[in-house]
């Protein structure tokens, strides 16, 4: 199974991943600390835009 970082759009390994985050009942997982804290900053405009490439 494979998921998609909802910050920057990579594929992220859940079994490997060590950056998640739950929100709202769903668990996200990141390729790096930088797009978690990117996420957890604001949920909803990633949930809502999309993947918008590595955050700066
Ligand atoms: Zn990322």
């Amino acid at each position: 199974m494979e998921a998609v970082d909802p910050v920057c759009g990579m594929k992220v390994d859940p079994s490997k991943a060590k950056y998640k985050s739950v929100y709202k009942g769903n668990i996200y997982y990141f390729c790096s600390i930088h797009c978690m804290k990117a996420f957890e900053k604001d949920p909803e405009y990633y949930l809502k835009y999309g993947p918008i490439g590595m955050p700066k």
